[in-house]
């Protein structure tokens, strides 16, 4: 197949150019299991190599100050190129992380180039203000590119979650320097050496390649890292923000994690309910931020409900993510099969009722079963932790009111579904929700966006996607002017 023959990356990529060194950290195929490969861990001077080629790039490019059009026009390039090569970005996807091949080229690639494409053209139609003054003055909000964007991306969308960063930080007149997942590195190295090929001025996108202490800590606290975009769990969220907080404040956007609620009225179409509940936790082997892990059902069409969705739950069959038909996703990594595991074992543990699935699939690579589990307590751990598996939680409710308190989640607020067909208790319950984005009749994003997305609580600060992206990679400065 064309694009599967050539070489894995095994080097950083600043200022245009590989830039190798020893391999440290393995990268493994979480389909098989086997080592695929090995990237370096940048250090801290190395990561200062990439952040002066970034700074080096933009002033020698001029790209916060050219015609914003010009911008424009090189993304729209890179997103070709990136719909070109969609054979190979979605092999480099597909070999080290759970995305499986086919998904990967309809979707990731083809998604990433869109999402390039929407964020480029705000970058012509976003600017300063004018504001009102005294006749004696003269008053405009001027609206300017931070500098250097510091970016760091989790492995389970790896390009997607790469064109969320690096789209807006360029529309938006800035440089970046951008560390991947180490477990997922290969389809952000290959996108950012097309953006070269594209015209987009080397050095405005640098990758460095590393693990989360040692290569993310030095990004986060660069001093001439202006501004930090992280997405990736909670945990290394409060990690990054205690960093920045040591090493001198800078502004951040934190995309974290999730336990969202999927609230089912007993009013709602049953069927639709089931299939969105179904497409709202098992895509990805249940490995997305969104994920509606904890299913909410009014106590009269449970046990319908509940039937519904261990038969669809019964029908994943784990796949190779190269294997040629898209199959059911694997678990990044055997330690992560081992933790959601650990999780089920001890709901189980606890009086929990195993409604589906409850164990690793006997195969090679890491394959957790399609999982509901009932009987659960708002304690348990299936409940409050995020698992980042294929598994559900199914509690009942008598009302709204037992069903709000359900949803309400100590911790996180990143999405909500809501499935009923009373438009009133629709929009009643939208406001009670505490989440970044609701779903009503439907779960999950597709190609929408222009809608912001972000968590509440301690499910983010900020937003990707939406105008609202754009705008956070820019920064404004107040002039008055006596005349
Ligand atoms: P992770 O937090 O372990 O790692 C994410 C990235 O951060 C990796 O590149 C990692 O190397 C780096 N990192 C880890 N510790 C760091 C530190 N102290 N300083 C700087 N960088 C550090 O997350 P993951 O396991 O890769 O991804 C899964 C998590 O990401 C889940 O919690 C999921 O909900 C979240 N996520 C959120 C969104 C969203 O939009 N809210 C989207 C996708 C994933």
């Amino acid at each position: 197949m064309p694009g599967f023959d050539a070489p894995l990356p095994t080097g950083h990529f600043i200022a245009g150019r590989t830039v190798t060194a020893p391999a440290e950290i393995d990268v493994i195929s979480p389909s098989t299991g086997q080592r695929i490969g090995a990237i370096p861990r940048a250090d801290a001077a190395l990561v200062d190599e990439a952040v002066q080629a970034a700074r080096a790039a933009r002033e020698a490019s001029n790209w916060g100050g050219i015609a914003p059009r010009e911008r424009v026009r090189a993304m729209h390039a890179w997103a070709d190129l990136i719909e070109a090569e969609a054979e190979r970005l979605a092999y480099l996807e597909a070999i080290c992380s759970s995305r499986p091949l086919a998904q990967a080229k309809t979707g990731d690639v083809m998604v990433t180039a869109e999402q390039i494409r929407f964020f480029a053209e705000f970058a012509d139609k976003e600017g300063g203000d004018l504001v009102p003054t005294a006749d004696s003055a003269f008053g405009f909000i001027a609206d300017e590119p931070y500098g250097v964007i510091g970016a760091i991306t989790p492995w389970n969308f790896p390009m997607s979650m790469a064109g969320w960063k690096l789209g807006p930080a360029l529309a938006a007149g800035n440089a970046v320097v951008l560390k991947p997942s180490e477990m997922t590195p290969y389809s952000t190295l290959y996108m950012a050496e097309l953006s070269v090929r594209a015209g987009i001025p080397a050095g405005l996108i640098n990758i460095v390649l590393g693990d989360g202490p040692i290569t993310g800590t030095a990004i986060t606290g660069h001093p001439q890292i202006d501004k930090v975009s992280f997405t990736g769990s909670t945990r290394a969220g409060a990690a990054i923000m205690e960093n920045i907080a040591r090493t001198g404040i800078k502004p951040m956007t934190l995309e974290l994690g999730g336990k969202s609620p999927m609230v089912v009225f007993a009013d709602a179409d049953l069927d639709l309910a089931a299939e969105c509940l179904d497409r709202g936790i098992m895509p990805n082997a249940g490995q997305f931020c969104v994920a509606g892990s904890r299913i909410l059902v009014e106590e009269s069409i449970a046990g319908s409900l509940a039937e519904r969705l261990a038969a669809r739950f019964a029908k994943y069959r784990p796949e190779d993510t190269l294997a040629p038909e898209a199959g059911f996703s694997p678990i990044i990594s055997a330690g992560q099969l081992q933790r959601i595991d650990g999780i089920v074992q001890a709901a189980v543990g606890q009086g929990a009722e195993l409604l589906c699935g409850g164990a690793p699939f006997d195969r090679e690579g890491s394959f957790y079963q399609p999982t509901l589990i009932a009987n659960v307590t708002q304690d348990s751990p299936a409940v409050t932790q995020e698992i980042f598996g294929p598994v559900a939680t199914f509690q009942t409710f008598k009302d709204e009111d037992e069903a709000m308190a359900l949803a309400a989640h100590q911790t996180y607020g990143l999405a909500a579904g809501l499935f009923t067909r009373d438009l009133s208790r629709a929009l009643r319950l939208t406001r009670r929700l505490e989440a970044g984005t609701v779903w009503v009749n439907r779960y999950g994003r597709t190609r929408d966006h222009i809608l912001p997305t972000g968590g509440w609580k301690a499910s983010g600060l900020g937003k990707d996607l939406g105008r609202e992206a754009f705008l956070a990679n820019r920064r404004t400065k107040s002039v008055l002017i006596d005349l």
